[in-house]
C-alpha cells in the first residue's frame, strides 16, 4: 500500500515536472521539439534550437519593418506595415506583391478576394495557411493599389530577403510578376518564368500567376493548378 502511495506521488512530481518544462518551453518560444526518444539525441536538439532562433530573428525583424520610413509617402498613408504570416519553419513560401486596402487594415497578408483564393489554392493542395509562410514584396500598401515602383522594391529588398534568409525554406512559390521579377532579380514576364524551376540562395523557386490576376482571368487557373501540381510532387505531398 506504502509502495503504491510513493508510486502515485512520485506520477503526481514527474507530471509537475513535465507540465513545468512545458511552461518554460512556451515561454522560451519553442515551437516543435522531437517526435520521441527518451535521452535527446544531439542530432534532434538543432531544430529546437534553429526554430528559437528563426522567430526571434523573425520579431526583431518584424519591429524594424514596423518602424520603417523609408517609402515615406506610403509610410505616411498606411494603417499597418504587413510583414507576413506562418511558421518559421515552413518548408514553402509564398511570395506575393504588396499589401491592399484589407491587409493595409489588419496588418496580416493575402487577406482580401485575392488572399482568399489563395487560401483556396493553399487548401486544394491539402495545405493549411497555417503550415506555410506567406510574406510579400513591399510591406506598405501603395496607393490605389498600384504596382510598387522600383525604388519601392530596392527599399523592400532587405527586409523580404532576410526574411527568406530567416526561414530558409526549401521552396519559395512567386505569385505574379512583381514577386518573380524581384526575388529573380530579371526583367522576364510571369508568362515566360511560370512553370519553370529557378533557385534562390538555397530554395527551390516556382512561379506562377497572381490570384488577382486569376480573379480576372478564372481560365488561368488551370495553369496555376498545373504549376501547384509541379510543387506539391517535389514537396512530396500527394494530390
Ligand atoms: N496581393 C498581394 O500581393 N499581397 C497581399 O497581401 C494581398 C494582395
Amino acid at each position: 500500500m506504502a509502495g503504491r502511495d510513493e508510486a502515485a506521488r512520485g506520477g503526481r512530481a514527474s507530471a509537475r515536472q513535465v507540465a513545468r518544462r512545458l511552461e518554460s518551453l512556451v515561454a522560451a518560444g519553442v515551437t516543435d521539439l522531437p517526435k520521441r526518444g527518451r535521452r535527446r539525441p544531439p542530432a534532434v536538439t538543432k531544430p529546437v534550437t534553429v526554430a528559437v532562433g528563426k522567430d526571434e530573428q523573425l520579431r526583431v525583424l518584424r519591429e524594424e519593418v514596423a518602424a520603417c520610413r523609408r517609402c515615406e509617402p506610403l509610410a505616411r498613408a498606411r494603417a499597418h506595415t504587413v510583414f507576413g504570416s506562418g511558421p518559421a519553419t515552413a518548408r514553402l513560401c509564398f511570395l506575393g506583391e504588396a499589401p491592399g486596402a484589407d491587409e493595409d487594415a489588419s496588418g496580416e497578408p493575402f487577406v482580401g478576394r485575392a488572399g482568399q483564393l489563395l487560401t483556396k489554392i493553399i487548401e486544394a493542395c491539402t495545405l493549411t495557411r497555417d503550415e506555410v509562410y506567406i510574406l510579400n514584396v513591399l510591406k506598405c500598401r501603395p496607393p490605389e493599389n498600384r504596382a510598387p515602383l522600383p525604388e519601392e522594391t530596392a527599399n523592400c529588398r532587405g527586409y523580404f530577403e532576410r526574411q527568406l534568409e530567416v526561414i530558409a525554406p526549401e521552396f519559395i512559390c512567386c505569385l505574379g510578376t512583381t514577386a518573380a521579377q524581384a526575388l529573380l532579380e530579371t526583367e522576364e514576364k510571369i508568362g515566360k518564368l511560370r512553370g519553370r524551376w529557378f533557385s534562390w540562395r538555397s530554395a527551390q523557386v516556382l512561379c506562377t500567376y497572381h490570384p488577382s490576376y486569376l480573379l480576372r482571368n478564372p481560365a488561368a487557373k488551370r495553369d496555376v493548378w498545373d504549376d501547384m501540381k509541379l510543387l506539391m510532387a517535389k514537396l512530396g505531398v500527394d494530390l
